[in-house]
């Protein structure tokens, strides 16, 4: 009898393991979770997915840090605070949460590949989500075509979804939004109100000085403003960003450019010849 009942604790122990829906949150800087992705953490919770944030770099070169009496391993462990505090609001608790120390302004495709191959072999088939390849900085654009090649690599095994954060500041108004762009309006705009608000905290006894804040006040104003979300559509264009096929944007147009040009030539030559 005993037998038979840890055998039923076992298979029930593996059917929960792998029913466990899990949803994965790329941030390349520690703030971007919740500016970018905010309401949708939030929500991916809501709906019981084990929730993991990774941050990939480590924070140490902010632009402001100068400002601080901090040394660089102080700054480090401030934002990692920053963004425990943050995380814990939208609902993603510590132990949900991997820090890979790169470097910043300095990420690269093959360092977040490594990250994700990593984060997916320890959560297979989840739903995948960071920021997106048109945000200007690039190391948001590096962890944007990395999960797009891991979503080629794995077979399009786990599903993927990319946030704009410098549109916050970008868009006048909503009517202007790009095409390739959905806005989503937030579900829990409280809650992300309070995590993107947290990063304005100064709280030295915390281990706090907010340093997310400081370092772009006013992208922090705009997201808070807003009352979207806005996640890219893959149209053709974007894949090919992601795949970083710029190059092929600009080819395409210019050949045909040409082809126009070397037509109309000949065809003025050939109305000459005749006259
Ligand atoms: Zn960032």
């Amino acid at each position: 009898m005993r037998k038979l009942i840890l055998l039923v604790f076992f298979v029930l122990l593996c059917w929960t393991s792998h029913a466990q829906k899990n949803a994965i949150f790329f941030a390349p800087h520690a703030d971007d979770e919740s500016l970018a992705m905010g309401d949708a953490i939030a929500s991916a919770i809501a709906e019981g997915y084990n929730t993991i944030v990774v941050v990939l770099t480590n924070g140490k070169d902010v632009g402001s840090v100068q400002q601080y009496t901090l040394s660089k391993e102080d700054i480090i462990k401030a934002r990692k605070r920053e963004l425990i505090i943050a995380a814990e609001i939208l609902g993603v608790e510590e132990e949900n949460i991997i820090f890979e120390n790169y470097d910043d302004d300095k990420l690269t495709v093959s360092q977040c590949l490594k990250t994700i191959d990593k984060v997916n072999h320890l959560y297979p088939n989840a739903k995948m989500s960071t920021v997106s390849v048109y945000d200007t900085h690039p190391d948001h654009q590096a962890i944007a075509r990395a999960l797009y090649q891991s979503y080629l690599n794995l077979d399009k095994k786990i599903s993927i979804a990319f946030y704009r954060v410098y549109l916050h500041a970008d868009l006048k108004t909503i009517d202007k939004l790009p095409r390739s762009v959905e806005a989503i309006p937030l579900k829990y705009p409280e809650i992300r109100r309070k995590a993107i608000t947290s990063y304005k905290d100064y709280d030295p006894i915390k281990g706090v000085y907010g340093i997310g804040y400081d370092a772009e006040p006013e992208l922090f104003k705009a997201a808070l403003e807003s009352n979207y979300e806005y996640r890219d559509q893959l149209s053709s264009k974007t894949i090919l960003l992601l795949k970083n096929e710029r190059s092929t944007l600009i080819i395409i147009p210019a050949l045909i450019a040409g082809g126009l040009l070397l037509l109309s030539y000949l065809f003025r030559l050939v109305i000459k010849q005749r006259r």
